[in-house]
């Protein structure tokens, strides 16, 4: 799986990037991210891609020209490609939608917004679609972009090792409890539940798929 990812912040992605199974998948040549900075695509002297929005209101939007540029170098000639545009008011990203991009596409385009957004000439050029991480506005695209990545490579067979995939079947709704078998804080004595240290594996299935 190719990300390409479109931002103005390369560099907020590199410590996620380095650590745990992005680290790996990356490593293994599971995944692969390329990023692509509008400013490289502007023809402005001072790399300039944010101007005032027409007909007033707040803050700045990115401009359309150096983003379109940007996603036609990172669509090149491939195929099997997904444009997303990281949006608050995007379709709601759920698991489900990561697990179909990881089956459908080779290549997905992650285009991220900052300050007021991005020209919705981009979304019109593109007939791309608009996705959101939840209902709640960010500072900027790369936390949403990265939050997908991290959720489509888990999806990408060979990415979880045996054990953590299972984990990810079964663990979704199921509270879990490791060593020690109690502490305490303050007044308060904090316990396992009794049946996880039973043994008995039939009645701990049964607790788990209650819990
Ligand atoms: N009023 C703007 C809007 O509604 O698009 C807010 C822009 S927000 C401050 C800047 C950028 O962050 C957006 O263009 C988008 O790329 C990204 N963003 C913020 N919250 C997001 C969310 N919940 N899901 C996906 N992207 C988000």
């Amino acid at each position: 799986m190719n990300f390409h990812i479109v931002t103005l912040f390369p560099e907020a992605f590199s410590s996620y990037l380095a650590t745990s199974i992005l680290k790996r998948a990356l490593e293994r040549g599971q995944i692969k991210i390329y990023f692509y900075n509008p400013r490289d695509f502007t023809d402005d002297p001072h790399r300039r891609v944010d101007r005032r929005p027409y007909g007033g209101g707040p803050g700045m939007v990115l401009q359309a020209e150096a983003i379109l540029r940007a996603v036609r170098r990172a669509v090149g000639k491939k195929r099997d490609v997904k444009i997303l545009i990281l949006s608050p008011r995007g379709k709601q990203f759920d698991n489900a939608g990561a697990r179909i991009l990881a089956r459908r596409y080779r290549h997905i385009i992650l285009i991220a917004g900052h300050y007021e957004g991005i020209d919705a000439r981009v979304k019109k050029a593109l007939r791309a679609e608009e996705i959101s991480i939840g209902p709640y506005v960010l500072t900027g695209g790369e936390l949403p972009a990265m939050a997908i990545i991290d959720a489509v490579s888990r999806q990408i067979p060979g990415v979880l090792g045996k054990g953590e995939s299972l984990e990810e079947e079964r663990i979704a709704s199921r509270e879990v409890y490791t060593r020690p078998e109690s502490f305490r804080i303050g007044k308060k004595t904090y316990r396992v539940p009794k049946i996880l240290l039973s043994g008995d594996h039939k009645k701990i299935d049964a607790w788990k798929n209650a819990h």
